[in-house]
């Protein structure tokens, strides 16, 4: 998910202050996920 850019959140009519809301919101889950799947079976892409 951290690899859509704000170009790619304007299209579906966020600015870019609401696209870093949901990045910061994406964010937060990644680290749920670490919590709870563990970080080796979290996403990869998300670890680049
Ligand atoms: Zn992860």
């Amino acid at each position: 998910m951290a690899r859509y850019s704000d170009k790619q959140f304007a299209a579906y009519g966020l600015d870019p202050a609401a696209a870093a809301a949901i990045r910061e919101q994406f964010a937060d889950w990644h680290q749920e996920a670490h919590r709870t799947v563990g970080r080796d079976r979290c996403c990869e892409e998300a670890h680049l």
